[in-house]
């Protein structure tokens, strides 16, 4: 077993500071598949807790191939506070999500150098897992090719959106997408929710990744259950956004399911002082991801659910 811990340059700041990405390679030592996982190219979306534990699990039970993680794959993105808020979604300096600069540039902009060394290195890998968090929400994977369904089904995170990154441009320049290119497999998980400790979601998210790595045959188990339950993909979704300016509250938990009809939220608003009014679901699904704040302006997303409209289980 051979731990390397490396620094990779993206640059310097006006400070001087050199601008590094911390990555960690776990090498058995032992021919095998490798797999890549990165954490943290968006600020703030805190997800090493899981991280820490694979690592130290890896230290005692890798058996063959290699893992390679980048706890935090973007350290400007989290220079971006305010107060107690990392906000750091989209570069400041571009406008841009910093999810959007792949394959990236040696020479090009900040975000293109980090994308750069980024796919340098998942691309080198079998299998790649980009890790995030999102908004408040229950986890979820994306996924946007059905060859991967087979991955989802051995991890067993209940929740699956297939998002046709091929076809939408919208969706060009991200990892994922350029990994598909690629021809490495790849998915990318949500979390849970934004600098949130969740301890279930840890080891749910976890216990996923160990039954992965097992079934490339990376790691001895023996440890955990290898046998998930049946996961769900989800086609659709819908997004609901305020219709006006004002305060909102959820009349739904994250996580529940949704019928047509139900009241989604109520609008608290300056205009209409006393009169408490509802926002009702057009839609039937499970709702999995909420804004995190009660302070809206007319056309801002509230919420979203994942429709069971054509929902499978596999
Ligand atoms: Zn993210």
């Amino acid at each position: 077993m051979k731990i390397e811990k490396s620094l990779l340059n993206i640059g310097t700041s006006p400070m001087g500071t050199s601008l590094d990405v911390i990555k960690y390679e776990i090498d058995s030592e032992v021919e095998g598949k490798t797999v890549y996982l990165q954490s943290g190219i968006h600020g703030g979306e805190i997800t090493q807790w899981i991280l820490h534990e694979l690592f130290n699990y890896l230290k005692d039970n890798l058996k063959q191939g290699k893992v390679v993680v980048v706890p935090c794959a973007n350290p400007v993105s989290w220079t971006q506070r305010a107060y107690f808020s990392t906000n750091g979604k989209f570069d400041f300096y571009m406008g841009k999500d910093w999810n959007r600069n792949f394959p990236g540039k040696e020479d090009g902009t900040l975000g293109e150098r980090i994308a750069n060394i980024l796919i340098c290195e998942a691309k080198k890998a079998d299998f790649s897992i980009d890790l995030h968090t999102s908004r408040q929400s229950i986890p979820f994977t994306i996924f946007s090719k059905d060859d991967y369904i087979p991955f989802l089904k051995i991890m067993g995170i209940e929740h699956n959106q297939f998002i046709d990154m091929g076809a939408s441009p919208s969706y060009k320049n991200t990892l994922n997408s350029n990994l598909d290119g690629l021809g490495v497999d790849n998915i990318c998980i949500e979390c849970g929710s934004h600098d949130a400790y969740e301890p279930k979601n840890v080891s749910d998210i976890l216990l996923g990744i160990k039954r992965l790595l097992k079934s490339f045959d990376m790691i001895k188990g023996g440890d955990f259950d290898e046998n998930s339950s049946k996961i769900k993909i989800f086609r659709k979704g819908v997004t609901y956004k305020a219709n006006k300016g004002c305060l909102i509250r959820l009349a739904k938990e994250l996580g529940e399911q949704v019928k047509s009809g139900d009241d989604l939220y109520y609008y608290y608003d300056n205009n209409d002082l006393g009169n408490i009014v509802a926002h009702k679901s057009e839609h039937e699904g499970i709702l999995f991801k909420v804004s995190p704040t009660h302070i809206y302006w007319s056309g801002d997303d509230v919420l979203q659910l994942l429709l069971n409209d054509g929902v499978e289980e596999v």
